[in-house]
């Protein structure tokens, strides 16, 4: 995080707030909270700019993505060193979480939002393709509220931004108080690349800020946070009748069949688990091994565990914890499976040797259900291991949870790694992969029970920032209007019989 500090309001009457590293404690600088005024102000601002977004082709809309991103190879330090700054994540993090899935996310809409986007002609079934034409016009929504979380700052900043500006909508970003001075630099990375004033605006500021954003007359909100905050949102959205997607927490499962690459595995687990210190929505928070395999895998896993480095700088595996909150939460759930039977196989404190928030990357075995470790998000660079007799029990317990995000299944066989994907709850599977879905631009990524509402990414995302408007055109020139009334009884006769026509006979079916 950056650990976050009430400070006394400044003359305007704004609140302010002081951040200062989570790995390092040093300080980062301070930022101001927005209120309701400045969120009404800023949506009458950007409503002005998106008249004429909204006008501009696609492929010139996509013109400023590629400038955008010209920018970003040009400035990738400052990503790197920002994001590094608020979260104290290894560098090779920032490279491939922030740097490498932005540059991928502006090229691929660059490339590929036009043809999403084209207005579809679409044929009608039936008698129907005799008498109407239908055109589907993906219009731009308005202005879209942004609200991100802090574990990818910079990712989860831009990627909702990108699809909704390419779409043609004006965008308000409010990044987490945690981590705002990576939503600051995407407003730089904008302005530099030519973005027209107003289109994309910055609102720093914590929960009251984000509040106020969705009240402030939005046309959508884009919401990426926890299960808690994602609740509140939807009902504020709910009064104004806007639409909103939810980008919620998860408790990804891993399951690892008999079959397996045992190193493979191992190594997915690893990375899964403490890959951005375990802070990833679709990160592995528990896994099921079958039992005949269980011993191997676990040994395998410890011994990898044991040769992470964690660290401030320099070279090294797993990072800080981003705020002291999520710290409070892993220490909770610890105590909690200690204290009802969990092992600790290695790590299992915080880190002594390092004066910021680090937490050691921990395995647990003897875990079962009964504990907070398996059921809630722990969001930490914990591994429970818990030992099941075959892959339906492995199944049944992935699915006993309140969320449904992400998972991920390890077998030699993929098409039964398939079969067992679609067994599981959740928004999306890995079959011998971990984590990867959001980084997947083709793939909809989206939460099912508690981890979300909607979808992102992809055509779906992209067109969710839209309203599909049907077209409908009359072949005739709208001559059958004209012979509508008066209704009579030998008219209503005959349509009977013609309905009974059409689906009374197999025929009629086949040609309905
Ligand atoms: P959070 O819910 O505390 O905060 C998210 C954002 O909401 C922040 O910008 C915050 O200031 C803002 N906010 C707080 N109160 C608000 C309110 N009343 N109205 C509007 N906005 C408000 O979440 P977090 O702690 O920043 O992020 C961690 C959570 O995000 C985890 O649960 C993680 O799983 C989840 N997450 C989900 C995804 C996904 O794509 N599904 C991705 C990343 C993170």
């Amino acid at each position: 995080m950056a650990i976050v500090t009430p400070l006394e309001p400044d003359s305007s009457g704004h609140r302010r707030l002081a951040l200062a590293s989570p790995a390092t404690l040093e300080p980062l600088g301070e930022i101001e909270v927005h209120d309701e005024a400045d969120a009404r102000a800023a949506v009458e601002r950007a409503r002005k700019a998106q008249s004429e977004w909204a006008e501009l082709p696609v492929s010139e809309r996509a013109r400023y993505l590629v400038s955008t991103l010209e920018i970003l190879l040009e400035r990738q330090e400052d990503v790197i060193s920002t994001v590094i700054g608020e979260t104290g994540k290894p560098r090779t993090e920032a490279i491939q979480m922030e740097v490498f899935a932005v540059g991928d996310a502006l090229n691929y809409y660059a490339k590929n939002a036009e043809a999403i986007l084209k207005t579809e002609k679409r044929k009608l079934h039936g008698l129907t393709q005799w008498m109407k034409r239908l055109r589907i016009v993906y219009r731009p929504l308005g202005v879209v509220g942004v609200i991100s979380p802090w574990n990818g700052p910079f990712v989860l900043a831009m990627n909702p931004t990108i699809q909704a500006l390419v779409a043609g909508n004006a965008v308000i970003l409010k990044p987490s108080e945690v981590t705002p001075f990576s939503g600051l630099l995407a407003a730089e990375l904008f302005e530099a690349a030519g973005l027209p004033e107003g289109l994309f605006q910055v609102l720093t500021g914590d929960g009251e800020t984000g509040a106020a954003l969705c009240r402030a007359g939005l046309d959508k909100v884009s919401f990426t946070g926890s299960v808690a905050t994602g609740r509140k949102v939807a009902v504020s959205c709910a009064e104004q009748l806007i639409p909103c997607t939810l980008e919620l927490g998860g408790k990804d499962a891993m399951i690892v069949c008999e079959d397996v690459n045992l190193d493979y595995a191992a190594g997915g687990a690893v990375a899964g688990a403490f890959m951005n210190t375990g802070q990833y929505c679709c990160g592995t928070e528990r896994v099921y091994v079958v039992d005949s395999v269980a011993d191997a895998f676990t040994q395998k896993v410890v011994e990898r565990v044991a040769e992470l480095r964690q660290g401030v700088e320099g070279e090294f595996d797993v990072g800080a914890i981003f705020w002291p909150q999520q710290l409070d939460v892993i220490e909770e759930h610890m105590a909690d499976a200690r204290a009802r039977g969990a092992t600790v196989l290695t790590g299992g404190r915080r880190n002594p040797d390092l004066e910021g928030l680090f937490y050691e990357p921990t395995v647990l075995a003897d875990v079962d259900h009964s504990m907070q470790i398996m059921q809630q998000e722990t969001f930490g660079p914990i591994l429970p291991i818990m030992r099941v007799a075959g892959e339906a029990e492995a199944i049944e317990l992935a699915n006993d949870s309140e969320y449904g995000l992400g998972g991920n299944v390890w077998t030699r066989d993929s098409a039964k790694g398939i079969r067992i994907a679609e067994q599981i709850e959740s928004g999306s599977v890995c079959v011998n992969d971990m984590t990867m879905t959001y980084g997947v631009q083709e793939a909809p990524f989206g939460g099912r029970k508690q981890s979300g509402i909607g979808q992102v990414n992809g055509a779906t995302g992209l067109r969710g920032y839209c309203h599909a408007e049907p077209i409908i055109v009359d072949r005739r020139g709208g001559k059958m209007a004209d012979s509508r009334y008066p209704y009579r009884a030998k008219s209503d006769a005959g349509l009977q019989k013609f309905i009974r026509l059409l689906w009374g006979t197999s025929l009629g079916r086949w040609l309905s």
